[in-house]
């Protein structure tokens, strides 16, 4: 039974993006995290967090940044709400985290370290969320309050202030009356002043519109200006942080080419998807960050910020792609 057969008593109000038929149709999210349910990934997961336990991090001058989207409960019943993590389940993680001795540091200070050549002391990482839903406000905070660690949500301006779904929710629920309209919508901007306030929240750019920006360097130039004029308009920031909507470089949402557009843009920084630690000389227009979800724990998340995943993935590219030998005689 798939998700979707569950609730066709159900009516979510899903309709054209903002009610606006100009609005731009964006693609479904890439799969990344379907990638990581493959049996394979959960195999290396296991091995990874074994390594993990054993040895600790395997790369000490590395750190990596997480990225989150949705937190919110999942109602028995219903369908799953995709990109999303239960607020148990972050407290979990970012708590377990602090445990194993890695500390929560803000984005804008990593960039400041990079910046002057700075070395990050080992088991640094970063919190980060994506969109802009209102429950990093409602559910995320707290936990963070609590445990004290800092946070970057990266906002798809045009979206600010909407009471429709992103378009780019592919929750099947996103939009019905009969979840929380937490659950799925989009940040107010006197919620983003009361994140900010907060004293752990910074706000970052994710492109106003949130679109499909492969090969269209000069849409998305004047697209992510328009982001920057915002978040300087509305909350007096001049050079935010970016992470690139959807931000695969397999299928090209991320690349040479958009992350030049990004620096003309006057953002800090450009953060694609790819399951990666970021390494001191890296450039931050092409620095990484690692999926967060429900099928994580703290420990496979320490796994992932420790390298492991990372070598076990590398291992298995190196077997794959290696000449088959002579066929024996
Ligand atoms: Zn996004």
């Amino acid at each position: 039974m798939n998700d979707h057969s569950t609730t066709s008593n159900l009516s979510p109000a899903r309709s054209h993006p903002l009610g606006d038929p100009a609005a731009p149709l964006v693609p479904p999210a890439p799969r990344r995290p379907a990638r990581e349910s493959k049996p394979i990934e959960q195999v290396f997961r296991k091995v990874a967090v074994g390594l993990n336990t054993i040895f600790g991090p395997c790369s000490r001058e590395a750190f990596g940044i997480l990225m989150y989207h949705r937190v919110t409960d999942v109602i028995i019943g219903q369908p799953r709400p995709t990109w999303n993590v239960t607020p148990a389940q972050l407290e979990e993680q970012l708590s377990g985290l602090l445990r194993r001795g890695f500390q929560a540091w803000p984005l804008q200070r990593v960039l400041e370290y990079h910046e002057k050549g700075q070395a990050l002391p080992s088991r640094v990482f970063v919190v980060t969320f994506d969109d802009g839903f209102q429950n990093n406000l409602t559910q995320a905070l707290p936990i963070l309050k609590k445990l004290q660690i800092p946070a970057t949500i990266f906002l798809a301006t045009r979206y600010l202030d909407s009471t429709q779904p992103f378009p780019s929710d592919d929750w099947f629920l996103a939009g019905s009356t009969n979840v929380p309209a937490e659950s799925w919508l989009p940040l107010t901007t006197a919620e983003c002043l009361r994140l900010r306030q907060s004293g752990l929240i910074e706000l970052g750019a994710h492109t106003h519109a949130h679109d499909d920006y492969r090969g269209r360097p000069e849409y998305l130039l004047a697209d992510l200006r328009h982001c920057v004029k915002i978040l300087q308009e509305k909350f007096g920031i001049e050079r935010p942080t970016f992470a690139l909507p959807y931000g695969t470089k397999y299928n090209g949402f991320a690349g040479p080419e958009l992350s030049e557009v990004a620096r003309k843009a006057g953002v800090r920084c450009c953060l694609n998807t790819e399951p990666e630690l970021v390494t001191r000389r890296s450039d931050p227009f092409d620095w990484s960050r690692m999926f967060a979800g429900d099928i994580d724990t703290s420990g496979t998340l320490a796994a992932k910020l420790g390298g492991w995943l990372s070598v076990l993935r590398r291992i298995k590219k190196l077997i794959v792609n290696s000449p088959l030998p002579p066929p024996a005689e």
